[in-house]
């Protein structure tokens, strides 16, 4: 076995990348408009409530695939397989279900133009976030892969009254991986990927406006060889499939990633006990995100202002770990101002299938809220970049980047996750201002600080309530370091040593012989 290693991402600006990641396109464009089916126990299955269609965001013209509507019932049956499959899958030893991970990291190497190209199609991210997303995919399966490993060898304990103790991992059950659409492979697939090769097997329920991703990762597991019930892929409606499989006194844990709102109400109702009550369901959920960037005096501004157009702008600000506020020093606010809309306009907005480095955002449903955000901020601060729906060749879903300055600690805009291409600019005087500021959110994922002074670095990350911190950088990611939000954020971590606990129960055996 080799040691765990960052997937590298392709280099688009290279023709030869560049032209290999349109052909997939190509090729998976003449498949559009094809119907899929969900995958239970093994089986292609169709859903019993009809289908839906996803659309691409990017032109709505076209329909990416048809897919399955399950019925409650058929939301049951795939727990029950789960479960079933549990019997024999939780003794399957640690190195075999870390070799199907690695086994299923090589197949997603060997499909990673044609994943990317029907992510670019679905989810409308550009070539590097969708290159990105599936190298997150590949890390997560290796990762977890190489964790499972070195949890079999169990927890180090003392043996204190002449007895031999012996503590291992065991798994929980069968539970349900309900994931978003923003990063539709690489979460979809890590959230049933932990649970999996700690030994847990899974029912996922994909979002609705990424089916296809869910589906190719059905393909992706049964490749590698895993056991028929051990993941299981529903797709349909929230209420009727996600609500089912949530509240069901069948389902062990809930791995949920997804908006506050959502993961609030499946914190609420999956803690509802009744007579048939088994256990208390474990629910771990990676929620939204307020982030904010303190950029103080002493900061490269050039650097940070490059930083920050990425963070709010990448992928339409569409990320958990989307910079939404920039808190600046009133000494350099004009400067990094001007800096930040001057690289914010040379954005430029398009269909991603032609690598724009702006897309659309992924439905109408988003385009209402983020516009209406816009809207609440016209009165709230300065509108001094964008506020409008994009122009563009083709009917979809583009919104222009849009910069809000002098805007107030307390506005809505500056508060609530918005989730769009919108990011606002606040000045500050003291530090103690622009942690305050920083700080006051009922969120806690991301912060970022742009200095070159370390005490005011120390200062600053010792008092910060966010999970990940990043200092003259932003999204610098690798999974043997944890990804969690604080506070509202939710509970849970991806990556780090404790990412497999979350799945997972201590159980000691004490010896006295
Ligand atoms: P969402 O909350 O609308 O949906 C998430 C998932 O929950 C989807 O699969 C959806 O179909 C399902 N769902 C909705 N209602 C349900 C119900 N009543 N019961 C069961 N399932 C239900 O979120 P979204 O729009 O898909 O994703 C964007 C959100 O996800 C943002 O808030 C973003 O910050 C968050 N997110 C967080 C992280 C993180 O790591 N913290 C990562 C990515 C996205």
């Amino acid at each position: 076995m080799t040691e765990y290693k960052n997937e590298t991402y392709l280099d688009f600006s290279d023709p030869i990348h560049h032209n290999a990641q349109k052909a997939a396109l190509d090729n998976v464009r003449s498949k559009f408009g094809q119907t899929w089916p969900m995958y239970i126990d093994g089986k292609k299955v169709n859903g019993d409530h009809g289908t839906m269609d996803s659309i691409n965001p990017s032109n709505t013209n076209e329909i990416i695939g048809t897919f399955q509507m399950a019925s409650k019932d058929q939301a049951l049956k795939a727990l029950d397989a789960a479960w079933k499959a549990f019997e024999t899958w939780r003794y399957v030893p640690a190195e075999k279900r870390a070799g199907i991970l690695f086994k299923a990291a090589e197949i997603c190497r060997r499909r990673r133009l044609e994943i990317n190209a029907w992510m670019i199609s679905e989810a409308g991210k550009n070539y590097l976030e969708a290159d990105a997303d599936t190298a997150e995919g590949i890390d997560f399966l290796e990762y977890y892969a190489h964790e499972a490993l070195r949890y079999d060898k169990g927890m180090e304990v003392i043996d204190a009254w002449g007895d031999t103790n012996r503590t291992h991992y065991i798994p929980l059950g069968a539970g349900v991986s309900i994931s978003p659409w923003n990063f539709p492979f690489a979460i979809t697939l890590g959230m049933a990927a932990a649970p999996i090769v700690a030994g847990n097997t899974v029912v996922a329920k994909p979002s609705p406006d990424t089916p296809m991703m869910g589906w190719i990762i059905a393909e992706i597991f049964e490749e590698a060889g895993l056991p028929a019930g051990v993941f299981n892929l529903v797709t349909g409606d929230n209420l009727e499939v996600g609500e089912t499989l949530t509240t069901s006194p069948d389902t062990r844990f809930i791995n949920f990633t997804g908006s506050l709102g959502v993961g609030l109400h499946i914190n609420e109702v999956a803690a509802k006990t009744s007579d048939q009550t088994k256990w208390m369901k474990r629910v771990f959920a990676e929620l939204g995100g307020k982030n904010a960037i303190v950029v103080a005096d002493d900061a490269d501004l050039d650097a940070a202002s490059t930083a920050v157009v990425q963070a709010a702008f990448g992928f339409q600000g569409q990320k958990c770990s989307a910079a939404s506020r920039v808190v600046v020093c009133d000494k350099v606010y004009d400067k990094m101002l001007e800096l930040t809309v001057e690289k914010a306009k040379a954005l430029k907005v398009g269909d991603a299938k032609d690598n724009y480095s702006a897309g659309p955002v992924v439905n109408q449903k988003a385009v209402d809220k983020i516009m209406s955000y816009i809207e609440i901020g016209k009165k709230e601060g300065r509108l001094v970049l964008g506020g409008s729906l994009a122009e563009t060749e083709n009917p979809g879903f583009y919104i222009e980047p849009t910069i809000f300055a002098d805007v107030d600690g307390y506005a809505r805009i500056a508060q609530e996750e918005i989730f769009g291409p919108v990011v606002t600019l606040q000045p500050f005087d003291t530090e103690e201002e622009a942690l305050a500021m920083a700080n006051d959110t009922q969120y806690g994922l991301a912060a970022g600080v742009w200095t070159s002074n370390l005490n005011r670095t120390h200062r600053l990350c010792a008092r910060l309530k966010f999970g990940i911190v990043w200092v003259n950088c932003w999204l610098l990611r690798d999974l043997r370091t944890p990804f969690g939000g604080h506070k509202a954020s939710g509970v849970g971590r991806e990556g780090g040593w404790e990412a497999l606990r979350f799945f997972t129960e201590p159980t000691n055996v004490c010896v006295k012989l």
